[in-house]
């Protein structure tokens, strides 16, 4: 036991904390001591009351926890957010978001856009999130400007886009972007090869040795619908799973998105290698891609984290619809009403998202001498009265506007749902000329 520091720079008083680790536990009384970027006491109150800091809080009806964790999306297509909708995921695709990329996406595009994603974020209490998109640099630098933390993973393909004309290109700018971001405390640079379908079987093995050289993870979106598999099975004889197998692909770095409709097979093979499963619940609907079993993998011992996928297939990046979709979705899926409780919605949202990215060392629960990503949610207001439980606040009633305060490495980004390094006037009005833009070159994109 180590003894509560005599100092702190923060120390916040509020009605619940919930830690996600030890897990489904609620603490009364008791308060939380901020120093520099990390947590440095979780003690009773009357204990926290004798440590002196340079600020206090009295967060009272209010309930503390982890910073939300978005383990996938795609932050600059928020500008897309509600371009083209209720529509199957190739058609959607192929039809109208690409076309609408390749006349659009620029450097300007991708910063407007993860500034839109990061403010819609804080503000719906993810401290957390990982990119894959086109000029992942631009999203580095602006989640890194604007204090949010993420894990960016650089896109490849097998074809030319906006920023690269083939896989070895993508592979060397993104390791270039990894090597400018290697001192940051909130930006780290992973692979992202698209999907099996994009990108081929000789540019994955490359991806697998360079993961392995360089330890570092690999994330991809795989089975994410029936279709890709059928596809896949019918051009290789293979699905796409075993293929990443095969290929040495599959292990503890490996962050597999959506993996809908899996055999048990599949199941055990995850279980086996330790990859980690991201389940995007609220875009795997949208698009009727399928569904992840959640309720096997996890009595399997697989790790599933949960994101929110782009604006444009989802149509939000919050997390806590997210959190409610997958204990419903699972419950239905199950047809067991227990099936995802309350608290492991909320450890899925959490913990699970940063062991997905290898760094549950740092974040994704409230400890001492972890980094200081928090948020405060109220739960005052009649729609989240009376709390018998917060925990069952947080994942069935909350819709993140009772978000209130959030700290990323010990640093305030919000404050009374004021964001402190975002200006919204002026954020609104690059995005209104972008939907001006968009809207006018709709009818030869769409
Ligand atoms: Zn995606």
């Amino acid at each position: 036991m180590i003894a509560p520091p005599k100092t702190a720079d923060t120390l916040i008083h509020p009605g619940w904390i919930v830690p996600v680790l030890p897990h489904g536990v609620v603490l009364e009384n008791h308060s939380i001591a901020l120093s520099g970027d990390r947590i440095t006491a979780l003690l009773p109150r009357d204990q926290a009351r004798k440590i002196e800091a340079s600020q206090e809080l009295e967060l009272p009806g209010q309930v503390l926890l982890p910073g939300l964790v978005n383990c996938h999306g795609h932050a600059a297509m928020s500008l897309l957010r509600g371009y083209a909708d209720d529509l199957p995921l190739m058609p959607w695709l192929e039809e109208h978001i690409w076309p609408a990329e390749g006349t659009h996406v620029s450097e300007d595009f991708v910063g407007d856009g993860a500034e839109l994603a990061i403010a819609e974020m804080i503000r719906s209490g993810t401290t957390t999130f990982s990119d894959m998109y086109f000029f992942p640099d631009i999203c580095a630098a602006t989640a890194q400007r604007l204090g949010m933390r993420c894990q960016i993973t650089f896109p490849i393909f097998d074809f030319p886009t906006a920023w690269g004309r083939d896989a070895d290109e993508y592979i060397s700018k993104g390791l270039a972007v990894r090597d400018a971001f290697k001192h940051s405390p909130l930006v780290s640079v992973v692979f992202g090869p698209h999907a099996t379908y994009t990108v081929s079987e000789e540019n994955l093995s490359k991806v697998a040795t360079l993961a392995a050289e360089l330890d570092t993870s690999v994330h991809i979106h795989l089975h994410e619908t029936a279709g890709e598999v059928v596809l896949a099975e019918e051009q290789n004889g293979e699905r796409p799973l075993d293929m990443l197998q095969r290929l040495g692909l599959l292990g503890p770095r490996t962050q597999c998105v959506h993996m809908t409709g899996l055999r048990d097979a599949d199941i055990s093979l995850l279980a086996d290698t330790g990859a980690h499963v991201v389940h995007c619940p609220q875009s795997n609907m949208k698009l009727a891609s399928g569904t992840c079993p959640v309720v096997k993998l996890q009595d399997k011992g697989v790790n599933v984290a949960l994101g929110t996928d782009s604006a444009a297939s989802n149509n939000d990046l919050n997390m806590f619809g997210e959190m409610q979709a997958a204990a419903m979705l699972a419950k239905l899926h199950a047809s067991d009403a227990t099936a995802i409780p309350a608290a492991a919605a909320l450890a899925m949202a959490t913990i699970n998202g940063a062991r997905a990215m290898g760094i549950e060392e740092k974040i994704g629960s409230l400890e001492v001498g972890k980094q200081a990503d928090l948020i405060a949610v109220d739960l005052r207001g009649p729609e989240t009265q009376p709390v018998y439980n917060p925990l069952s606040q947080l994942v069935y009633v909350c819709n993140g506007s009772q978000v209130s305060h959030s700290w990323i490495a010990g640093e305030l980004v919000m404050a009374n749902r004021e964001l402190t390094r975002i200006d919204l006037a002026d954020l609104a009005t690059r995005v209104a000329s972008w939907e001006q833009r968009i809207s006018a070159t709709a009818g030869s994109t769409q």
